[in-house]
């Protein structure tokens, strides 16, 4: 009998199995080979100062794909080290949005969780030798730290001595100084090649409250420091982030090597005695490159920004490329997820075009949306060898490929809306649908011809009466015969009225924050965005869920809004189009 594996067993034995094999995997697989470690753990580390996009979707899938797949764990952090501008509004906005991309967090931990760890860790340090108290002001501090060719110069405040900086550094702590006046450095090297390690701040002086810890801490720890301890605090193994923290990571190793959580348990006493998991490791951080998107913004600021300012209705409006704004619009998990795996992982900086993106959701909604018909811009159509009153029910599948899905009852009547643009009285060359004295496909019908022309008082078209060939009814032997195209419709005295809004690209051009042009970005934004129509939809349609999603024949994929559907008051979005309609105008 074989004895149950190990957890390393088990890791590696995932390790080689089919997936994704990028440089950050390939690290992955040989650590657990070289019996580095018994499992991987990463984290994912936002800061709650906004909601996640598409951006982190990335950082987020690899994180948490990567602990699933090689069977470790992954936590979700939140990097609350800058109170003021976080919110918990945005940390259980980050907790749905996680868990609606498919993850689950191993623990869930605030930096916040660690202060009093930071804190020791830090009087470790000044004890140590290897952090000081500053009194220069910012200001100042940026004159001494010398630039890209030039070394920085020593504080006049470097050479205190370990008592003078201990007593300093805890009167900090009890509120004794205003905000800015002193700050914790560490004490490394002005002269360094990395300006990051030229006596980098750990510590500064903020009397803000706390959305964790009110007024507990008037002195708040920096990125760098907090991050750098956290992950070890974690047993972090694989840290990864993106390309902009390269610079960084000297520092981060610094303050893990320095500060040695793992020899010193006196430091993280009260993580114990809070009851949480501690298991202090040496972390190691990896890079790699962000997710750009074209006709997206991934800067939190700039969409703070277009919330605040009214560009859009909010962090979930569906024009939005954050996560909720995605999934508000009708973007699947999985065609996210999808893009993800497609972009792969490098540390190669590039733009990815948006079209892609859509392929992705596209592909994905192609195999999961059952098909529905409605009719966005309604033009009557009568068929007037029906007699008056005249109403069946067809039977139509529910998804041209997949018997899975099943059949729906379709109402069918004399009266039906089709789509305006489906009949021309002058039709441009090519065109396959109806013309007057021309024959069209009814979906799921027969064949109609156009006999007369309805016009009203402006000349306008205003309906159609037609004559349905009996023969060409579905299961006839006639049906086969072929016409040049074929029409989707709904039956007007059956069919259910909708708002339907129309949603498309946010930006009308590609890199709207290049403002190459000398135009801000928010001039680029594109006013066809949000088109709200009055449309009509089948009476299966109406019975969606709120996020339901459909593809509605001929027009697009569609979702049933989630805030604001309901069955009897239907709203639906445009996720997206069959196809792209930007490569022409690109
Ligand atoms: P800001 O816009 O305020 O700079 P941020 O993008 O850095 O915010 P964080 O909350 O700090 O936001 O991000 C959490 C994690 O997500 C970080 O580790 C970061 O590297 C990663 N991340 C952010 N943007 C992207 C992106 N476009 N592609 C891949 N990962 C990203
Ligand atoms: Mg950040």
């Amino acid at each position: 009998m074989s004895s149950p594996s190990s957890p390393a067993e088990s890791a590696a034995a995932v390790a080689t199995a089919d997936g994704p094999r990028d440089f950050i995997r390939q690290i992955v697989r040989e650590d657990l080979a070289a019996g580095k470690h018994v499992a991987i753990h990463t984290r994912f580390p936002p800061e709650p100062n906004g909601y996640l996009h598409i951006g982190h979707a990335k950082a987020i899938c690899l994180s948490f794909g990567i602990a699933r797949e090689f069977n470790g764990w992954c936590n979700l952090r939140l990097d609350d080290t800058n109170p003021g501008k976080e919110d918990p509004e945005f940390v259980q906005g980050i907790k749905d949005d996680v868990r609606w991309l498919g993850y689950d967090w191993h623990n869930l931990r605030h930096a916040s969780d660690y202060f009093d760890v930071f804190y020791r860790a830090a009087l470790k340090l000044i004890g140590d030798g290897l952090a000081y108290v500053d009194d220069l002001s910012a200001e100042e501090m940026r004159a001494y730290r010398g630039t890209l060719t030039e070394p920085g110069r020593n504080s006049p405040h470097r050479g205190r001595s370990i008592e003078e900086n201990l007593d300093l550094f805890r009167r900090m702590r009890a509120g004794e100084f205003a905000d800015g006046s002193r700050t914790l450095r560490a004490k490394i090297d002005m002269a360094a090649g990395n300006i990051n390690l030229r006596d980098p701040a750990l510590y500064r002086i903020r009397k803000v409250t706390h959305q964790n810890t009110g007024d507990a801490w008037p002195i708040y720890p920096m990125y760098d420091f907090a991050h750098a301890l956290s992950d070890a605090m974690e047993g972090i193994t694989h840290s990864l982030c993106t390309l902009e923290f390269e610079d960084h990571r000297p520092l981060y190793d610094w303050c893990v090597d320095k500060v040695d959580l793992p020899s010193h348990p006196e430091l993280w006493q009260s993580v114990v005695a809070a009851g949480l998991e501690a298991k202090p490791a040496k972390p190691r951080q990896i890079e790699f490159s962000r997710l750009n998107l074209s006709y997206c913004i991934t800067s939190k600021r700039k969409l703070a920004q277009l919330v605040n300012e009214g560009f859009v209705d909010g962090w979930d409006d569906p024009r939005m490329n954050t996560l909720r704004g995605l999934r508000r619009r009708g973007f699947t998990a999985a065609g996210i997820r999808l893009l993800i795996e497609r972009v792969g992982v490098s540390k190669q900086n590039s733009v990815i075009d948006y079209a892609i993106f859509e392929n992705c959701v596209r592909e994905d909604l192609d195999a999961t949306a059952p098909r529905r018909m409605a009719v966005l811009d309604p033009l009557k159509l009568v068929i007037t060898n029906l007699p008056e009153g005249h109403a069946e029910t067809l039977v139509f599948a529910n998804h041209p490929k997949d018997e899975g899905f099943g059949t729906r009852e379709v109402p069918f009547a004399r009266e039906l809306w089709i789509e305006r643009e489906d009949f021309a009285e002058v039709p441009p060359k090519g065109w396959k649908r109806l013309v007057p004295g021309g024959e069209v496909r009814l979906r799921g019908v027969g064949i109609v011809k156009c006999d007369k022309v309805l016009k009203d008082a402006d000349g306008n078209v205003a309906g159609l009466h037609c004559t349905l060939d009996p023969e060409s009814r579905a299961g006839l032997p006639g049906a086969d015969r072929k016409v040049k195209g074929t029409i989707h419709w709904v039956s007007a005295a059956h069919a259910v009225a909708a708002e339907v809004r129309l949603y498309d690209r946010l930006f009308n051009v590609p890199a709207p924050d290049a403002e190459a042009d000398g135009r801000p970005w928010t001039a680029h934004i594109n006013p066809d965005a949000k088109r709200v129509v009055q449309g009509w939809i089948e009476p299966a349609a109406a019975q969606a869920e709120p996020e339901q999603r459909c593809q509605f024949e001929r027009l697009g994929y569609f979702v049933a809004d989630r805030v604001d559907h309901r069955v009897d008051a239907p709203v639906f979005n445009r996720v997206v189009t069959l196809r792209d309609t930007w490569a022409a105008k690109a």
